[in-house]
């Protein structure tokens, strides 16, 4: 028996190019970069990113090395794709044939892929991520301490930007942003010359001191709110027609 299908979910492209210009209205002198992980928060990837290329669009992020694989052949070769995950031990390699850019998490993986680009003599591009309060993924203190001690660890790298993540930038008063922030522009000087990332969604609508050289909104390009409380701003992509 054929399936009938129930109901179809209509995704509008015109609304994805519309948000991602909403986001550079917002972000205005910032670079606004796409997180397309979880398969674009479940739209497709391969469909989307290349919407955002058009519209202007160079940084892609995913979590994973292999949605950045599955993405190489959906873009054209001057985009750039970040692995927000991190270096997995092992995959060095296959990370850097295929010109994908690690964001390093933890001393471990700045040591592997400086490693691999002594081996190459080439320089090799990565973010440095570092734990300015969400806890989750980045240098912690004492690691980036160690990291200033011996800043020798980086030979070989070259850092496309500094990094963190906001844990709460939905809730625009809350304090722990303003902290993130702080935190993250007082490291800035010992990195002369690379530029920030902070901004999530939310992020992006918290003012220029966050959203800094490069932002990084995620769901807000497919229509979800960056900020709770307030109306949404973003047009909606997503339609669901179903049968009654
Ligand atoms: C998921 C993610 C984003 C995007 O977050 P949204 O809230 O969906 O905009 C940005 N940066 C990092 C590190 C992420 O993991």
């Amino acid at each position: 028996m054929t399936p009938v299908p129930s109901g179809i979910l209509t995704i509008d492209l015109s609304a994805l190019r519309a948000n991602y210009r909403r986001l550079c209205q917002e972000a205005a002198t910032s670079s606004v970069g796409a997180v397309v992980k979880a398969d674009a928060y479940g739209l497709g990837a391969s469909r989307v990113a290349p919407i955002f290329y058009e519209a202007g669009c160079r940084d892609f992020f995913v979590a994973h090395l292999e949605e950045a694989l599955a993405l190489v052949a959906a873009l054209p070769a001057d985009a750039r794709l970040f692995v927000l995950g991190g270096l997995f031990k092992g995959t060095e390699t296959v990370c850097a044939d295929a010109n994908i850019i690690p964001v390093l998490n933890s001393l471990d993986q700045i040591a592997d892929w400086a490693a691999l680009a002594k081996v190459r003599g080439d320089e090799l591009p990565a973010v440095l991520q570092v734990d300015t309060g969400m806890a989750r993924l980045g240098l912690s203190n004492v690691e980036l301490l160690t990291l200033l001690d011996k800043p020798s660890m980086l030979d070989g790298v070259r850092l496309h930007c500094l990094m963190s993540h906001l844990a709460c930038a939905d809730r625009s008063e809350h304090p722990r942003n303003t902290e993130q922030m702080n935190r993250l522009r007082s490291i800035a000087p010992q990195f002369p010359g690379v530029p920030l990332s902070l901004a999530n969604s939310g992020g992006v609508f918290l003012g220029k001191a966050f959203t800094a050289d490069l932002v990084r909104p995620g769901i807000a390009l497919f229509g979800g709110a960056p900020h709770g409380g307030r109306s949404n701003p973003m047009n909606p992509v997503l339609r669901l027609d179903i049968r009654v």
